[in-house]
């Protein structure tokens, strides 16, 4: 362990400049929390309305901090120039950590992740926020899957203590130890898991969905459903959560994890879900879910 420990601090001093993929609820969230301990961070999408809302939420965050009176005005912009917003690849080839946080899709994922390691440095750590896809199978697409690995966010990233450290097979002990440093070094407790569909909290995450989705398809009022699990204790009920996950987020990684687990998920979302994901209701991320937002 000490050896590991070792290993994982020196690995963090490594990481001069990271890089995130995707701009989304995940990509804005990774960005603000790099940024906020002191790591230079380009954030990267393919959308320019993405990147300006990633700036916007960061800009939000910081707002709040500077009002309690935690930041100076003056350090919220150097927080803030920290991020570096592009809608082209320019100069990944310096950074020391790329973190994939783009849809929930294989094939996407594995074109991105392809096309990004060809630009990166050769000894670039390179990982996925995947919420349910195999680190094994994604880094089939790579030329050097033992810089490859799962680093699995919660959301809200400025919020949730918990990162996943995904070992897929061909991950290298290095890769491990530079991700779980990196990972304390932004304020997070990782964990390091195997890999499977789901990894460990989704595993347990996605068949209560599933039972939710369930019930509403059965005719259970979800607003009940919610109210009843936030009286057992829960800070929030599955209707509401599945809103702030994001909809579509929810249905492909159900399909992911149907197709690696079909004796325990076996309806994926095809209730409640998916029929409110079909009309492009994908939750607080565009107005409307289970619940209308303004
Ligand atoms: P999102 O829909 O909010 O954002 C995805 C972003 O990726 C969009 O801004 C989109 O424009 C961008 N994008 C698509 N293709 C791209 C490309 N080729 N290059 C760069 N950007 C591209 O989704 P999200 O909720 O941020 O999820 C992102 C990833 O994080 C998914 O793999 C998801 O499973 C995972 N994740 C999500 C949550 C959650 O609660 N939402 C939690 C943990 C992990």
């Amino acid at each position: 362990v000490k050896k590991l420990a070792k290993k994982a601090s020196q690995g963090a001093s490594d990481i001069k400049e990271a890089a995130v993929l995707g701009a989304g609820i995940m990509g804005g969230g990774i960005a603000y929390q790099a940024a906020s301990k002191g790591l230079p961070i380009i954030m990267k999408d393919i959308k320019s309305e993405q990147l300006e809302l990633g700036m916007n939420e960061a800009s939000k965050l910081l707002g709040k901090e500077v009002e309690r009176g935690k930041l100076t005005p003056a350090k919220m912009g150097e927080t803030l120039s920290r991020i570096r917003p592009t809608l082209n690849y320019g100069d990944f080839g310096n950074t020391d950590i790329v973190i994939e946080a783009v849809v929930e899709n294989p094939a996407v994922k594995k074109s991105v992740l392809a096309e990004v390691e060809a630009l990166a440095k050769d000894d670039a750590i390179i990982a996925s926020n995947t919420s349910t896809i195999s680190i094994t199978e994604l880094a089939t697409a790579l030329k050097r899957p033992e810089n490859f690995v799962g680093m699995h966010f919660f959301n809200p990233v400025h919020r949730m203590p918990l990162v996943e450290v995904i070992r897929g097979e061909k991950s290298s002990d290095a890769a491990i130890a530079t991700t779980v440093a990196l990972a304390q070094k932004m304020g997070k407790v990782p964990v390091v898991v195997n890999d499977c569909p789901g990894f460990l909290v989704n595993r347990v995450l996605f068949p209560y969905f599933g039972a939710f989705d369930l019930l509403v398809k059965e005719g259970v009022d979800f607003a009940a459903i919610d109210k009843t699990m936030e009286k057992f204790g829960w800070p929030m009920g599955p209707a509401y959560l599945i809103d702030v996950v994001g909809l579509d987020t929810g249905v492909h990684g159900a399909a992911v994890m149907a197709q690696g687990f079909p004796d325990r998920m076996k309806p994926d979302f095809k209730g409640s879900i998916e029929h409110l994901f079909e009309q492009n209701r994908l939750g607080q991320k565009n107005g409307a879910g289970f619940y209308k937002y303004e």
